[in-house]
């Protein structure tokens, strides 16, 4: 019901979990983060961020990470349908609904994917990870997303990380909210600005069917034929 991706130079899990918190006014029954040093750790469980903060090692050394409080739409509230949702090197947090999951996802298990959720959300872990190994040798983790939107029917914001750009989240949106925030020290991307106004009142809203990225002092926008998008950020004037 709410994602966070973070990219800077601060440590990523506490300004995760502080994000967490923010969003948590949503409603969730679980959360989950993915940070990434070199290899994706991913953390989760069912109940609230706290129970997810208590099984979180002492000190977690990343810049970069994604996270996610969950309203279960499709599979029970269990810790292995929380996100976010891993394919080999590739981690996942969703919002929304992909309508369509399970024609993807017979397609996929013929493919040799094992499923291990019951959610909607998991297909586009796989997904992913197919359109990378599979396209051509360029194809990093910003081309398999906008290959891997063109699959997906339903509603989504989506923030994604590949072990292998470890200095990059990938988003993209249809019919879920998308906010992105440039701060000083690093950049946001967020379901909601309250996630991230703590840091930084800077903002660029993403709009349906548009896909893009946050590096730690850059972002990037595109249309979802791939043409680089010209959009100004705006000042939110409230505060927290
Ligand atoms: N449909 C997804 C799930 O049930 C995402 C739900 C959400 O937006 O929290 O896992």
């Amino acid at each position: 019901c709410g994602i966070i991706g973070y990219v800077g130079k601060e440590p990523a899990a506490p300004i995760l979990l502080e994000s967490l918190k923010r969003l948590e006014y949503r409603g969730y029954d679980s959360a989950g983060i993915t940070v990434l040093n070199s290899t994706l750790e991913t953390y989760k469980t069912v109940g609230k961020i706290a129970d997810l903060e208590s099984i979180l090692p002492a000190e977690i050394k990343a810049n970069v990470g994604i996270g996610h409080t969950r309203w279960a739409t499709h599979g029970r509230p269990e810790t292995r349908n929380a996100h976010p949702h891993v394919s080999s090197g590739v981690s996942v947090v969703h919002n929304g609904i992909i309508e369509n999951y399970l024609e993807l996802k017979e397609k996929l298990t013929e493919l040799g994917y094992v499923f291990e959720s019951d959610t909607d959300t998991e297909v586009i872990a796989h997904l992913l990870h197919h359109n990378m190994n599979n396209g051509t040798p360029s194809c990093d983790l910003l081309a398999a997303m906008h290959k891997t939107v063109r699959d997906l029917e339903g509603s989504y914001a989506i923030a994604a990380l590949c072990c292998n750009e470890p200095d990059r989240v990938v988003f993209a949106r249809k019919d879920s909210p998308l906010v992105i925030g440039l701060g000083e020290t690093g950049n946001y991307a967020a379901s909601d600005v309250t996630a991230f106004l703590k840091h930084t009142k800077n903002v660029v809203f993403v709009s349906d069917h548009e896909v893009g990225y946050i590096l730690p002092n850059a972002i990037r926008i595109y249309d979802p034929e791939g043409k680089l998008l010209e959009k100004s950020p705006e000042t939110i004037e409230w505060d927290l």
